[in-house]
Protein backbone atom coordinates (compact mmCIF):
# COMPACT_ATOMS: atom_id res chain seq x y z
CA UNK A 1 0.00 0.00 0.00
CA UNK A 2 1.40 3.21 -0.83
CA UNK A 3 0.17 6.61 -1.91
CA UNK A 4 0.86 8.69 -4.91
CA UNK A 5 0.49 11.99 -3.86
CA UNK A 6 2.45 12.14 -0.65
CA UNK A 7 1.22 15.86 -0.13
CA UNK A 8 -1.68 17.87 -0.84
CA UNK A 9 -2.59 21.33 -1.59
CA UNK A 10 -5.63 22.24 0.96
CA UNK A 11 -6.70 25.47 1.87
CA UNK A 12 -4.57 25.24 4.81
CA UNK A 13 -1.56 25.37 2.77
CA UNK A 14 1.02 22.16 1.25
CA UNK A 15 -0.01 19.01 3.74
CA UNK A 16 0.89 15.68 3.73
CA UNK A 17 -1.67 13.34 3.29
CA UNK A 18 -1.67 12.27 6.84
CA UNK A 19 -1.80 15.89 8.34
CA UNK A 20 -4.35 16.44 6.03
CA UNK A 21 -6.72 13.28 6.94
CA UNK A 22 -5.58 14.29 10.81
CA UNK A 23 -6.49 17.93 10.52
CA UNK A 24 -10.03 16.61 10.89
CA UNK A 25 -11.28 16.86 14.95
CA UNK A 26 -14.37 14.54 14.29
CA UNK A 27 -16.76 17.65 15.57
CA UNK A 28 -19.25 16.12 12.98
CA UNK A 29 -19.84 19.74 11.84
CA UNK A 30 -20.11 18.04 7.89
CA UNK A 31 -22.15 15.35 8.73
CA UNK A 32 -25.49 17.32 7.72
CA UNK A 33 -23.96 18.29 4.56
CA UNK A 34 -23.02 15.09 3.36
CA UNK A 35 -25.18 13.46 0.77
CA UNK A 36 -24.06 9.77 1.24
CA UNK A 37 -24.58 10.64 5.61
CA UNK A 38 -28.02 11.98 4.85
CA UNK A 39 -29.43 8.69 2.58
CA UNK A 40 -27.55 5.83 5.05
CA UNK A 41 -27.27 7.23 8.35
CA UNK A 42 -23.84 5.22 8.30
CA UNK A 43 -20.83 6.73 10.82
CA UNK A 44 -18.13 5.56 8.43
CA UNK A 45 -20.21 6.85 4.95
CA UNK A 46 -19.55 10.17 6.64
CA UNK A 47 -16.55 12.91 6.05
CA UNK A 48 -15.03 12.20 9.82
CA UNK A 49 -15.84 7.99 9.38
CA UNK A 50 -13.67 8.14 5.95
CA UNK A 51 -11.38 10.79 7.55
CA UNK A 52 -10.85 8.53 9.92
CA UNK A 53 -10.74 5.40 8.24
CA UNK A 54 -7.61 6.42 5.89
CA UNK A 55 -5.28 8.21 9.14
CA UNK A 56 -5.20 4.49 10.06
CA UNK A 57 -4.68 2.88 7.16
CA UNK A 58 -1.75 5.08 6.81
CA UNK A 59 -0.94 4.51 10.53
CA UNK A 60 -1.26 0.37 9.37
CA UNK A 61 -3.51 0.29 12.22
CA UNK A 62 -6.20 -1.05 10.11
CA UNK A 63 -5.70 -4.86 10.57
CA UNK A 64 -8.40 -5.54 8.13
CA UNK A 65 -7.71 -2.74 5.40
CA UNK A 66 -10.31 -4.16 2.72
CA UNK A 67 -13.22 -3.47 5.20
CA UNK A 68 -12.64 0.16 4.40
CA UNK A 69 -13.39 -0.14 0.86
CA UNK A 70 -17.07 0.45 1.15
CA UNK A 71 -17.02 3.52 2.60
CA UNK A 72 -14.12 5.29 0.58
CA UNK A 73 -15.56 3.81 -2.64
CA UNK A 74 -19.33 5.23 -1.95
CA UNK A 75 -17.61 8.69 -1.36
CA UNK A 76 -19.27 11.10 -4.01
CA UNK A 77 -15.89 13.54 -3.83
CA UNK A 78 -18.60 16.15 -4.02
CA UNK A 79 -16.65 18.32 -1.31
CA UNK A 80 -19.68 19.27 0.40
CA UNK A 81 -17.71 18.31 3.52
CA UNK A 82 -15.06 20.65 2.90
CA UNK A 83 -17.36 23.34 2.16
CA UNK A 84 -19.26 22.72 5.31
CA UNK A 85 -15.73 22.17 7.69
CA UNK A 86 -14.57 25.14 9.39
CA UNK A 87 -10.85 23.39 9.13
CA UNK A 88 -11.88 23.14 5.44
CA UNK A 89 -10.53 19.55 5.38
CA UNK A 90 -9.59 18.40 1.92
CA UNK A 91 -12.07 14.72 2.73
CA UNK A 92 -12.34 13.95 -1.51
CA UNK A 93 -8.46 14.31 -2.01
CA UNK A 94 -7.97 12.47 1.17
CA UNK A 95 -10.51 9.79 0.21
CA UNK A 96 -8.91 9.22 -2.89
CA UNK A 97 -5.44 8.48 -1.52
CA UNK A 98 -7.10 5.85 0.80
CA UNK A 99 -8.50 4.69 -2.48
CA UNK A 100 -5.45 4.21 -4.04
CA UNK A 101 -3.39 2.63 -0.94
CA UNK A 102 -6.57 0.27 -1.01
CA UNK A 103 -6.42 -0.82 -4.61
CA UNK A 104 -3.01 -2.03 -5.58
CA UNK A 105 -4.38 -2.39 -8.97
CA UNK A 106 -6.34 0.00 -11.03
CA UNK A 107 -9.61 -1.59 -12.22
CA UNK A 108 -9.08 -2.93 -15.89
CA UNK A 109 -11.93 -1.03 -17.21
CA UNK A 110 -10.62 2.32 -15.73
CA UNK A 111 -6.73 1.32 -16.93
CA UNK A 112 -7.37 1.09 -20.33
CA UNK A 113 -9.83 3.82 -20.61
CA UNK A 114 -7.23 6.10 -18.92
CA UNK A 115 -4.61 4.87 -21.17
CA UNK A 116 -6.53 5.62 -24.25
CA UNK A 117 -6.95 9.04 -22.89
CA UNK A 118 -3.58 9.81 -22.28
CA UNK A 119 -2.06 7.96 -25.16
CA UNK A 120 -4.35 6.73 -28.31
CA UNK A 121 -7.30 9.40 -28.24
CA UNK A 122 -8.24 8.81 -32.16
CA UNK A 123 -8.76 4.88 -31.52
CA UNK A 124 -10.97 5.75 -28.29
CA UNK A 125 -12.92 8.16 -30.33
CA UNK A 126 -13.26 5.50 -33.29
CA UNK A 127 -14.75 3.49 -30.67
CA UNK A 128 -17.06 5.61 -29.16
CA UNK A 129 -18.26 6.02 -32.42
CA UNK A 130 -19.02 2.75 -33.03
CA UNK A 131 -20.58 2.32 -29.72
CA UNK A 132 -23.06 5.33 -30.61
CA UNK A 133 -23.84 3.25 -34.09
CA UNK A 134 -24.33 0.81 -32.07
CA UNK A 135 -26.77 2.43 -29.69
CA UNK A 136 -28.19 3.98 -32.78
CA UNK A 137 -29.66 0.39 -33.66
CA UNK A 138 -30.39 -0.45 -30.78
CA UNK A 139 -27.77 -3.32 -30.81
CA UNK A 140 -26.18 -1.83 -27.41
CA UNK A 141 -29.62 -2.59 -25.57
CA UNK A 142 -28.89 -6.61 -26.60
CA UNK A 143 -25.54 -5.93 -25.02
CA UNK A 144 -26.47 -5.33 -21.41
CA UNK A 145 -27.51 -9.20 -20.64
CA UNK A 146 -23.92 -9.96 -21.93
CA UNK A 147 -22.07 -7.51 -20.00
CA UNK A 148 -24.04 -8.44 -16.44
CA UNK A 149 -22.79 -11.61 -17.05
CA UNK A 150 -19.40 -10.84 -17.25
CA UNK A 151 -18.78 -9.16 -14.79
CA UNK A 152 -19.67 -5.60 -15.69
CA UNK A 153 -22.91 -4.13 -14.33
CA UNK A 154 -21.43 -0.97 -14.38
CA UNK A 155 -20.67 -0.92 -18.20
CA UNK A 156 -24.75 -1.89 -18.48
CA UNK A 157 -25.95 0.58 -16.30
CA UNK A 158 -23.64 3.58 -17.84
CA UNK A 159 -25.39 1.78 -21.39
CA UNK A 160 -28.83 2.16 -19.87
CA UNK A 161 -28.09 5.39 -18.56
CA UNK A 162 -26.84 7.48 -21.14
CA UNK A 163 -29.04 8.49 -23.48
CA UNK A 164 -26.63 11.04 -26.15
CA UNK A 165 -25.32 9.01 -28.72
CA UNK A 166 -23.08 11.71 -31.10
CA UNK A 167 -22.33 10.59 -34.29
CA UNK A 168 -20.14 14.12 -34.74
CA UNK A 169 -18.09 14.67 -32.39
CA UNK A 170 -17.11 18.52 -31.19
CA UNK A 171 -14.24 18.75 -31.60
CA UNK A 172 -14.54 17.46 -35.04
CA UNK A 173 -17.07 20.49 -35.52
CA UNK A 174 -14.64 22.65 -34.16
CA UNK A 175 -11.35 22.27 -35.93
CA UNK A 176 -13.53 23.27 -39.33
CA UNK A 177 -14.72 26.61 -38.28
CA UNK A 178 -12.92 29.35 -38.53
CA UNK A 179 -11.62 31.40 -35.89
CA UNK A 180 -9.85 34.86 -34.75
CA UNK A 181 -6.26 35.87 -35.66
CA UNK A 182 -6.69 37.74 -32.55
CA UNK A 183 -8.50 35.55 -30.18
CA UNK A 184 -10.08 37.27 -26.77
CA UNK A 185 -10.56 33.71 -25.16
CA UNK A 186 -9.82 30.34 -25.50
CA UNK A 187 -11.99 27.21 -25.47
CA UNK A 188 -10.96 24.02 -23.48
CA UNK A 189 -13.12 21.09 -24.89
CA UNK A 190 -14.13 18.67 -21.96
CA UNK A 191 -14.98 15.34 -22.36
CA UNK A 192 -18.40 15.06 -21.90
CA UNK A 193 -19.33 17.81 -24.47
CA UNK A 194 -16.96 16.45 -26.52
CA UNK A 195 -18.12 12.83 -26.95
CA UNK A 196 -21.37 13.12 -25.67
CA UNK A 197 -23.09 16.48 -25.62
CA UNK A 198 -21.58 18.69 -28.78
CA UNK A 199 -24.90 20.61 -28.30
CA UNK A 200 -23.09 22.25 -25.41
CA UNK A 201 -20.09 23.19 -26.30
CA UNK A 202 -21.20 24.60 -29.91
CA UNK A 203 -23.50 27.06 -27.34
CA UNK A 204 -20.49 27.55 -25.02
CA UNK A 205 -19.12 29.21 -28.40
CA UNK A 206 -21.36 30.85 -29.52
CA UNK A 207 -22.31 32.94 -25.84
CA UNK A 208 -18.51 33.73 -26.20
CA UNK A 209 -18.52 35.13 -29.25
CA UNK A 210 -21.76 37.07 -28.52
CA UNK A 211 -20.45 38.27 -25.32
CA UNK A 212 -16.50 38.73 -25.78
CA UNK A 213 -15.87 38.56 -29.68
CA UNK A 214 -13.45 36.24 -31.49
CA UNK A 215 -11.77 33.57 -29.96
CA UNK A 216 -10.26 30.56 -30.56
CA UNK A 217 -10.32 26.82 -30.01
CA UNK A 218 -7.39 24.83 -27.75
CA UNK A 219 -7.68 21.81 -29.48
CA UNK A 220 -6.45 19.93 -26.10
CA UNK A 221 -6.80 16.45 -24.67
CA UNK A 222 -8.99 15.23 -21.86
CA UNK A 223 -8.11 17.06 -18.38
CA UNK A 224 -6.78 14.23 -16.98
CA UNK A 225 -9.64 13.76 -14.07
CA UNK A 226 -10.95 10.03 -14.87
CA UNK A 227 -7.24 8.86 -14.64
CA UNK A 228 -6.71 11.06 -11.22
CA UNK A 229 -10.08 9.43 -9.85
CA UNK A 230 -9.61 5.94 -11.23
CA UNK A 231 -6.61 5.46 -12.95
CA UNK A 232 -3.12 6.26 -12.23
CA UNK A 233 -2.53 9.63 -11.34
CA UNK A 234 0.78 9.74 -13.47
CA UNK A 235 -1.49 9.76 -16.74
CA UNK A 236 -3.55 12.46 -14.92
CA UNK A 237 0.07 14.12 -15.42
CA UNK A 238 0.75 13.32 -18.62
CA UNK A 239 -2.51 15.40 -20.01
CA UNK A 240 -1.94 18.35 -18.00
CA UNK A 241 1.74 18.52 -19.28
CA UNK A 242 0.13 18.94 -22.54
CA UNK A 243 -2.52 20.46 -21.72
CA UNK A 244 -0.75 23.42 -20.32
CA UNK A 245 1.92 23.30 -23.71
CA UNK A 246 -1.18 23.42 -25.87
CA UNK A 247 -1.97 26.72 -23.76
CA UNK A 248 1.15 28.26 -24.10
CA UNK A 249 1.83 27.52 -27.42
CA UNK A 250 -1.63 29.58 -28.09
CA UNK A 251 -0.07 32.16 -26.70
CA UNK A 252 -0.79 31.73 -23.12
CA UNK A 253 -3.43 34.22 -21.83
CA UNK A 254 -7.16 33.77 -20.92
CA UNK A 255 -9.12 33.25 -19.92
CA UNK A 256 -9.43 29.41 -21.02
CA UNK A 257 -13.24 28.71 -20.82
CA UNK A 258 -14.75 25.10 -20.09
CA UNK A 259 -17.85 23.54 -20.07
CA UNK A 260 -17.97 20.87 -17.33
CA UNK A 261 -17.46 21.89 -14.06
CA UNK A 262 -15.66 18.65 -12.82
CA UNK A 263 -13.27 19.07 -15.69
CA UNK A 264 -12.97 22.66 -14.86
CA UNK A 265 -12.22 22.52 -11.34
CA UNK A 266 -9.46 19.74 -12.43
CA UNK A 267 -7.81 21.89 -14.21
CA UNK A 268 -7.65 24.50 -11.88
CA UNK A 269 -6.21 21.95 -9.36
CA UNK A 270 -3.14 21.20 -12.09
CA UNK A 271 -0.87 22.80 -9.42
CA UNK A 272 -1.53 19.96 -6.88
CA UNK A 273 -0.38 17.12 -9.10
CA UNK A 274 3.24 18.97 -9.57
CA UNK A 275 4.08 19.65 -5.63
CA UNK A 276 7.75 18.16 -6.29
CA UNK A 277 8.07 19.84 -9.95
CA UNK A 278 8.91 23.41 -9.40
CA UNK A 279 8.93 24.08 -13.07
CA UNK A 280 5.96 22.45 -13.78
CA UNK A 281 4.35 23.76 -10.44
CA UNK A 282 4.58 27.74 -11.76
CA UNK A 283 3.75 26.96 -15.31
CA UNK A 284 0.55 24.71 -13.72
CA UNK A 285 -0.30 27.75 -11.71
CA UNK A 286 -0.14 30.37 -14.56
CA UNK A 287 -2.64 27.92 -16.14
CA UNK A 288 -4.73 27.39 -13.65
CA UNK A 289 -5.20 31.20 -12.74
CA UNK A 290 -6.72 32.08 -16.26
CA UNK A 291 -9.32 28.64 -16.41
CA UNK A 292 -13.02 30.09 -16.14
CA UNK A 293 -16.14 28.15 -15.71
CA UNK A 294 -19.40 28.65 -17.58
CA UNK A 295 -21.26 30.31 -14.23
CA UNK A 296 -18.11 32.42 -14.15
CA UNK A 297 -18.21 33.76 -17.38
CA UNK A 298 -22.14 34.77 -17.33
CA UNK A 299 -22.08 35.78 -13.89
CA UNK A 300 -21.65 39.09 -14.74
CA UNK A 301 -22.52 39.21 -17.85
CA UNK A 302 -25.26 41.28 -19.69
CA UNK A 303 -27.23 39.23 -21.00
CA UNK A 304 -30.86 39.36 -22.26
CA UNK A 305 -34.07 37.23 -20.95
CA UNK A 306 -34.70 33.81 -22.52
CA UNK A 307 -38.02 32.84 -23.31
CA UNK A 308 -38.24 29.53 -21.14
CA UNK A 309 -40.83 27.27 -18.98
CA UNK A 310 -40.77 27.64 -15.35
CA UNK A 311 -37.12 27.04 -14.68
CA UNK A 312 -34.91 25.79 -11.49
CA UNK A 313 -31.42 25.13 -10.94
CA UNK A 314 -29.04 22.28 -9.76
CA UNK A 315 -25.78 23.30 -8.67
CA UNK A 316 -23.15 21.02 -10.04
CA UNK A 317 -20.94 19.80 -7.09
CA UNK A 318 -17.59 20.93 -8.38
CA UNK A 319 -18.82 24.38 -9.43
CA UNK A 320 -20.02 25.36 -5.94
CA UNK A 321 -18.35 23.40 -3.56
CA UNK A 322 -15.11 22.57 -5.88
CA UNK A 323 -14.99 26.02 -7.04
CA UNK A 324 -17.24 28.29 -5.04
CA UNK A 325 -19.67 29.53 -7.84
CA UNK A 326 -22.90 28.96 -6.07
CA UNK A 327 -23.49 32.66 -6.01
CA UNK A 328 -22.25 33.76 -9.20
CA UNK A 329 -24.25 30.59 -11.17
CA UNK A 330 -27.41 31.65 -9.35
CA UNK A 331 -27.19 35.10 -10.57
CA UNK A 332 -26.80 33.98 -14.15
CA UNK A 333 -29.92 32.13 -13.87
CA UNK A 334 -32.30 34.37 -12.23
CA UNK A 335 -30.86 37.41 -15.01
CA UNK A 336 -31.97 34.48 -17.93
CA UNK A 337 -34.79 32.99 -16.60
CA UNK A 338 -36.62 36.13 -14.90
CA UNK A 339 -39.85 35.79 -13.35
CA UNK A 340 -39.56 31.95 -14.71
CA UNK A 341 -37.08 31.04 -12.41
CA UNK A 342 -37.64 28.96 -8.77
CA UNK A 343 -35.64 28.53 -6.05
CA UNK A 344 -34.52 24.41 -6.00
CA UNK A 345 -34.22 23.36 -2.14
CA UNK A 346 -30.98 21.37 -1.39
CA UNK A 347 -29.86 22.65 -5.13
CA UNK A 348 -26.51 22.16 -3.58
CA UNK A 349 -26.54 18.56 -2.34
CA UNK A 350 -25.26 16.09 -5.12
CA UNK A 351 -27.31 14.40 -7.56
CA UNK A 352 -25.71 11.10 -7.14
CA UNK A 353 -24.09 11.73 -10.98
CA UNK A 354 -20.22 11.93 -9.90
CA UNK A 355 -18.55 10.45 -12.79
CA UNK A 356 -18.85 6.79 -13.07
CA UNK A 357 -20.98 6.82 -9.24
CA UNK A 358 -24.11 6.71 -10.57
CA UNK A 359 -22.58 3.02 -12.32
CA UNK A 360 -20.74 1.58 -9.51
CA UNK A 361 -22.94 2.56 -6.29
CA UNK A 362 -26.52 2.23 -8.12
CA UNK A 363 -28.66 2.25 -4.55
CA UNK A 364 -27.30 5.14 -3.28
CA UNK A 365 -27.30 6.97 -6.45
CA UNK A 366 -30.70 6.18 -7.02
CA UNK A 367 -31.87 7.73 -3.23
CA UNK A 368 -30.11 10.56 -4.31
CA UNK A 369 -31.96 11.32 -7.65
CA UNK A 370 -35.42 9.98 -6.20
CA UNK A 371 -34.53 13.15 -3.65
CA UNK A 372 -33.16 15.51 -5.90
CA UNK A 373 -35.73 14.81 -8.79
CA UNK A 374 -38.49 15.15 -5.98
CA UNK A 375 -37.20 18.88 -5.05
CA UNK A 376 -37.55 19.57 -8.99
CA UNK A 377 -40.94 18.49 -9.59
CA UNK A 378 -42.27 20.19 -5.85
CA UNK A 379 -40.90 23.71 -7.86
CA UNK A 380 -43.15 22.95 -10.69
CA UNK A 381 -40.36 23.62 -13.42
CA UNK A 382 -40.34 22.13 -16.81
CA UNK A 383 -36.29 23.25 -16.97
CA UNK A 384 -33.23 22.50 -14.87
CA UNK A 385 -30.35 24.00 -15.72
CA UNK A 386 -26.74 22.42 -14.45
CA UNK A 387 -23.57 22.91 -15.57
CA UNK A 388 -21.82 19.31 -14.82
CA UNK A 389 -21.76 16.33 -17.69
CA UNK A 390 -22.02 13.97 -14.74
CA UNK A 391 -25.61 15.97 -13.72
CA UNK A 392 -26.43 16.34 -17.39
CA UNK A 393 -26.61 12.51 -17.77
CA UNK A 394 -28.13 11.88 -14.16
CA UNK A 395 -30.67 14.36 -14.33
CA UNK A 396 -31.62 13.18 -17.74
CA UNK A 397 -32.40 9.31 -16.79
CA UNK A 398 -34.07 10.62 -13.04
CA UNK A 399 -35.95 12.64 -15.34
CA UNK A 400 -37.21 10.12 -17.20
CA UNK A 401 -38.03 7.95 -14.77
CA UNK A 402 -39.41 10.06 -12.11
CA UNK A 403 -40.01 13.05 -13.63
CA UNK A 404 -40.85 12.82 -17.57
CA UNK A 405 -42.79 16.48 -17.41
CA UNK A 406 -39.45 18.13 -17.09
CA UNK A 407 -35.98 18.37 -19.21
CA UNK A 408 -32.58 19.21 -18.59
CA UNK A 409 -30.12 21.41 -20.33
CA UNK A 410 -26.24 23.16 -19.51
CA UNK A 411 -25.99 26.62 -18.69
CA UNK A 412 -25.00 27.34 -21.79
CA UNK A 413 -27.53 26.03 -23.25
CA UNK A 414 -29.98 29.06 -21.73
CA UNK A 415 -27.55 31.27 -22.48
CA UNK A 416 -27.44 30.49 -26.41
CA UNK A 417 -31.41 30.82 -26.16
CA UNK A 418 -30.90 34.11 -24.81
CA UNK A 419 -28.28 35.38 -27.43
CA UNK A 420 -30.26 34.18 -30.07
CA UNK A 421 -33.37 35.88 -28.78
CA UNK A 422 -31.45 39.02 -27.88
CA UNK A 423 -30.57 38.97 -31.89
CA UNK A 424 -34.72 38.22 -32.81
CA UNK A 425 -35.20 41.56 -30.63
CA UNK A 426 -32.84 43.51 -32.63
CA UNK A 427 -33.36 42.02 -36.36
CA UNK A 428 -36.78 43.14 -35.63
CA UNK A 429 -35.92 46.61 -34.37
CA UNK A 430 -33.45 46.98 -37.33
CA UNK A 431 -36.27 45.93 -39.19
CA UNK A 432 -34.04 42.44 -40.76
CA UNK A 433 -34.90 39.06 -40.43
CA UNK A 434 -34.62 37.28 -37.12
CA UNK A 435 -30.92 35.47 -37.36
CA UNK A 436 -30.24 37.15 -40.74
S1 LIG B 1 -14.35 17.18 8.06
FE1 LIG B 1 -14.35 19.10 9.20
S2 LIG B 1 -16.50 19.46 9.81
FE2 LIG B 1 -16.31 17.32 9.16
S3 LIG B 1 -15.93 16.17 11.07
FE3 LIG B 1 -13.92 16.65 10.19
S4 LIG B 1 -13.30 18.60 11.13
FE4 LIG B 1 -15.52 18.36 11.52
S1 LIG C 1 -16.91 14.35 -0.40
FE1 LIG C 1 -19.20 14.33 -0.35
S2 LIG C 1 -19.78 12.16 -0.05
FE2 LIG C 1 -17.57 12.34 0.41
S3 LIG C 1 -17.49 12.64 2.65
FE3 LIG C 1 -17.51 14.69 1.72
S4 LIG C 1 -19.66 15.31 1.64
FE4 LIG C 1 -19.61 13.08 2.01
Amino acid sequence: MSLQLSRLLTDLGEKSSYDAASQCCRCGYCEAACPTYVVTGDETCSARGRNQLVRSLIEHKLYEPASAHDALHTCLLCGACTAACYARVATADIVLEGRRMLDAKTHWLAHLLSRLMAEHRGWLAFMLKAVNVAKRLGLTTLARPILRVIGLPGLALAEEHVQEAPLTFLYEVLRRRPWAAQPHWLYFAPCGPNFLYPRVGKATVAVLEALRGGGNFLDNDCCGLLAYNYGDVDDARVLARRNIARFEAAGGTGPLVGDCSSCVAFLKSYPQLFLSEPDWKMRAERFAAVVRDVPEVLSDASLPEADLPTTTYHDSCRACHGQGLKEGAHTAIRRLAGASYRELPESDMCCGGAGAYAFRNPGISDDLIKRKVGRIAATGARLVATSGTSCLIQLAQGLKKYYPECEVLHLSELAARAVASGRAVQGAKDGTQAGA
